[in-house]
């Protein structure tokens, strides 16, 4: 089998050699496991901040030890019986292309008629935390205007969907340039998008929303995080998700210039949170979201790279900017 190994930890944006593929002999089944072949892996961005040495919430990446991550494959050997061969299942060894296994540790999947790599995307992690994250965290409502950063990616793009599904009436997000800005207005639906790199975030953003926002959905932290609390409604509320332009800072050297007065007097909600806290939220999560898709109201988009090797090509463009939509690796 070949995985990947973290070979040395990054100074900055990661690179090609920080990884390094081996070539593994792997042992006999245990009582209880499973082999999976995996056939998508999905490289996320909370990958990055694992591959630091510092304390987070899923603990850091060890050095020479197998990188870890969502997967979906196939059982092709099996010493369960409640994982046959031939089961598809979601799990977390990815960066690899056989895995073993125990079978507890793998998530059998529903059949439904979208392909596999749907599992790890819309009706998956990123699926879930904008699900949870507009629904628990935001307590989004009808008539909310909702401002959603990272609007071209994986969980931004189905932000801006599922809140005006869930009764949002302006939905504006922002992205990476020009063309993934009109992309997320002529596709996805959303009545505005600008690209944060044309000019200061905050012109741009009051701009599109020039009555405030109740809602800001924020995957980028630092100058858009600013940006909205400044163009917070009265009992406006922030779920910050994540802070991908801080990723390859340090927290020392973070400056985060915000006008926080702004919070006490607009009594702004601020609240962080990770979508395996909203797991219960998932059977409602599943049925929603499914039927959305199957009856096609949702525009779902994947960045697809082929090739295990090229895994950690599809991991640096994607956090250069490189993906629309989920990126994920094809083995
Ligand atoms: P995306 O598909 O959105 O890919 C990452 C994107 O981040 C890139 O495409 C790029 O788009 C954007 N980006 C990179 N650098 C910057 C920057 N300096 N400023 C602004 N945007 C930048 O990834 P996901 O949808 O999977 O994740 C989005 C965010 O949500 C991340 O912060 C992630 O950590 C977080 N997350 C949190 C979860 C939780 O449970 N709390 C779960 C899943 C994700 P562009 O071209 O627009 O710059």
């Amino acid at each position: 089998a070949r995985q990947f190994v973290l070979s040395s930890r990054p100074s900055g944006a990661p690179t090609r050699d920080n990884f390094a593929l081996q070539r593994v002999e792997l042992p006999e089944l245990a009582e209880g496991q499973v082999l999976v072949r995996n056939e998508v892996l999905s490289v996320d961005p909370y990958m990055r901040p694992r591959m630091d040495d510092r304390p987070s919430y899923v603990p850091p990446y060890r050095l020479d030890a197998p990188l870890d991550g969502g997967a979906v494959g196939t059982v092709v050997a099996s010493r369960s019986p409640d994982r046959p061969v031939g089961t598809a299942v979601r799990h977390m060894r990815g960066w690899r292309d056989l895995a073993i296994l125990d079978a507890a540790a793998t998530d059998p999947l529903p059949e439904t008629s979208l392909p596999l790599s749907y599992h790890l995307g819309i009706l998956g992690m990123p699926g879930l935390t904008a699900y949870a994250g507009l629904q628990e965290v935001a307590s989004l409502r009808e008539g909310d205007t909702l401002f959603v950063s990272g609007a071209a990616g994986a969980v931004g793009g189905l932000v801006g969907q599922f809140a005006r599904l869930m009764g949002a009436t302006r939905v504006v997000g922002s992205a990476g340039s020009d063309e993934k800005a009109r992309l997320v207005e002529d596709l996805l639906g959303f009545d505005a998008c600008f690209n944060y790199r044309s000019g200061p975030v905050r012109e741009l953003l009051s701009a599109v929303a020039p009555g405030g926002l109740d809602v800001y959905f924020d995957n980028v932290g630092g100058e858009h995080l600013a940006a909205a609390i400044e163009a917070m409604r009265l009992n406006g509320r922030i779920a910050m998700c994540g802070i991908i332009a801080d990723y390859d800072t340090a927290p020392q050297q973070r400056a985060l210039q915000a006008d926080l007065f702004q919070v006490i007097g607009r009594r702004i909600t601020i609240r962080g949170f990770i979508s395996t806290d909203h797991a219960s939220l998932r059977p409602e999560f599943l049925d929603t979201v499914t039927r959305w898709v199957e009856e096609g109201r949702i525009h779902y988009r994947e960045t697809v790279t082929e090739g295990l090797d090229k895994t950690p090509d599809a991991f640096i463009e994607m956090l250069r900017g490189g993906n629309i939509g989920k990126a994920i690796v094809r083995i």
